[in-house]
């Protein structure tokens, strides 16, 4: 395994291969047996773009010949950054057949993160789109060669940019210039390391996460087994694709492995998306809540046909029960709740459970020989149904980050489970149920106070469209409860709020102390709410501020 990342254990490796999970198949194998058993029919669309099985595949092995051209050798780590564009699955495919590996960046990354990347991973090379949404990312790519030695390449998809760029030879090159006769190339070792997912950075610069090619054609087959997926799926990618739910929950992968449809897109509009669903006959999609929110809200008024819609996944944050329950009333589809880390562990409702399972619960494992266990403060086991940290390992759960010893000695325990970060619990049944963050949580005076128990009780209230409740400093108490609404028609003053909520039984400590009325909330590049951003928004105005803890009492 590459140096610098953790494999399993010699038994539980023996014993995923025993199983039956790991089956010694590559990535870039699992596309060309899906290009052999159904050449003729679509793999890729975008707009009016399609690409046949066979023309997707035949564009991998090229593009894979045109990397050993320039220079790309098997090992090496490549940053890429695109939009959802055909590219970004040719040029995974590309580095996947070749033994390179991925490190999968967000289109929002920016030089801050980029350099990080670059460095962490000792990247070759860059992929980047050209100017994308106003940013030149081809000049940051430049950059940042002449700072590092081991950056020697950048790929650029809009041939027009490397027109323009004014850099040394050789360094700039068309991603279409990557093309040459495919040639008989050497496999990939399952067991190595096929691509990097980056953690959920919106605390702190993100760490490498490796995946294997083992580990990830499990994950991705078990979850397309789990929802039965087959050649005549057609699945929309609205959400960015190098984030893992999108990818491989099945996402992407998932899809292309059962010869069926990925329709990319390049951002959840929900106008747009209903009339491509309409157009391309979309029978599955993921969203997180925000945009299912969206979603709903524009589906009260827009006359599309989403029959072909079978399942809508929501995921990567919580979803509230308030929303879970309009999901199959307005979309007129079934609602699957998952829960998923970059870092592997996955757990999803199935088409069997209950309606409340459906809403209440983030559903089971998809392994069952995923382990979770819910750990007290002591790191002890608690009781059934206790609430606790979850902790987890697994056949396609990392043993560690890449390249960074301290960081694993932290979030691992010694029997290699790792430290989630979130408060859950287990329902009688085994479903698990993500009560928050660890780090969610406002201490108040000692009080802890769970932001999204807050949240919930708020977005019950008519006149609350969306909410994040955030800590924000006081110098009595330390931390008070801070929530940023976004009004549902003219905004709630915070006594209202507050009466609603103690009329709704909820203590008085947990009773928002501060309130700002915002137009919207503010997102991580996964379209999540963006607390670090709106925490330190609370921190400015409250230092802003003559008399503080007044200031905001009289609010
Ligand atoms: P990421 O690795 O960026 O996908 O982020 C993983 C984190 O997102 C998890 O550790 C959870 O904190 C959160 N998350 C993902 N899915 C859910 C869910 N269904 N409900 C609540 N939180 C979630």
């Amino acid at each position: 395994m590459l140096e610098g990342c953790t494999p399993w254990p010699a038994e539980r490796a023996r014993h995923y291969r025993t199983a039956g999970h790991w089956r010694g198949e590559s990535l870039g194998d699992l596309l060309a047996a899906a290009a052999a058993a159904h050449a003729g029919r679509t793999a890729l669309v975008l707009g009016r773009r399609r690409l046949t099985y066979a023309e997707l595949d035949r564009r991998v092995s090229r593009t894979a010949a045109g990397f050993v051209e320039q220079g790309i050798r098997a090992g090496d780590r490549v940053v890429v950054q695109l939009p959802n564009v055909p590219e970004f699955v040719i040029v995974c495919f590309a580095l996947f057949r070749m033994g390179a590996k991925p490190v999968f960046s967000l289109v929002s990354h920016r030089a801050n993160e980029i350099r990080h990347l670059v460095a962490l991973s000792g990247a070759v090379a860059y992929v980047v789109p050209g100017t994308y949404q106003g940013f030149d990312h081809t000049r940051l790519a430049l950059d940042l060669v002449a700072e590092h030695d081991a950056l020697r390449t950048v790929f650029v998809l809009d041939p027009a940019a490397k027109a323009a760029a004014d850099a040394p030879a050789g360094v700039l090159v068309a991603l279409d210039e990557a093309d040459a006769e495919p040639r008989p190339m050497p496999a990939p070792d399952p067991s190595d390391v096929a691509f990097f997912l980056l953690s959920g950075g919106t605390t702190a610069l993100p760490k490498l996460i490796p995946r294997t090619h083992d580990d990830y054609a499990y994950q991705t087959r078990a979850a397309a087994e789990l929802l039965g997926l087959g050649s005549d799926d057609v699945y929309l990618a609205v959400l960015p694709a190098e984030f893992n739910f999108t990818w491989g929950c099945p996402g992407v992968v998932g899809t292309l492995r059962s010869g069926g449809t990925v329709v990319l897109m390049d951002a959840p509009i929900a106008d747009e998306c209903f009339e491509t669903i309409e157009r391309e006959r979309v029978t599955f999609t993921s969203l997180v809540p925000t945009v299912a929110q969206l979603w709903l809200e524009a589906a009260e008024w827009n006359e599309a046909d989403l029959s072909s819609l079978k399942l809508v996944q929501i995921g990567g944050a919580r979803l509230h029960r308030a929303i879970a329950e309009r999901i199959t009333p307005v979309l007129g589809c079934r609602l699957q709740q998952v829960f998923g880390m970059a870092e592997g562990l996955l757990t999803l409702t199935r088409a069997t459970d209950s309606e409340e399972t459906v809403l209440s619960t983030q559903g089971r494992p998809l392994s069952p020989d995923d382990e979770v266990r819910i750990a007290g403060p002591d790191g002890d086991d608690l009781p059934p149904g206790g609430t606790g940290e979850l902790l987890a390992r697994g056949p396609y759960t990392l043993q560690g980050y890449y390249r960074a010893p301290e960081h694993n000695a932290r979030a691992f325990t010694d029997d290699g489970f790792y430290r989630t970060g979130d408060l859950a619990r287990l329902t009688e049944d085994g479903a698990l149920v993500i009560e928050g963050r660890i780090k969610d949580v406002i201490i108040r005076g000692g009080d802890k106070v769970s932001a999204s128990e807050v949240e919930e009780h708020l977005l019950a209230h008519p006149a609350v469209a969306e909410v994040a409740v955030v800590p924000v400093p006081d110098p009595f108490l330390g931390e008070r409860v801070g929530a940023y609404v976004v009004p549902a028609g003219p905004p709630p003053s915070l006594r209202e709020l507050k009466e609603a909520l103690h009329a709704a039984g909820l203590a008085d400590y947990k009773l928002p102390d501060w309130l700002e009325i915002v137009v919207k909330l503010p997102l991580t590049g996964l379209g999540k709410v963006d607390k670090k951003v709106l925490a330190a928004d609370a921190a400015a105005r409250i230092e802003a501020a003559d008399a503080p803890s007044e200031a905001a009492a009289a609010r």
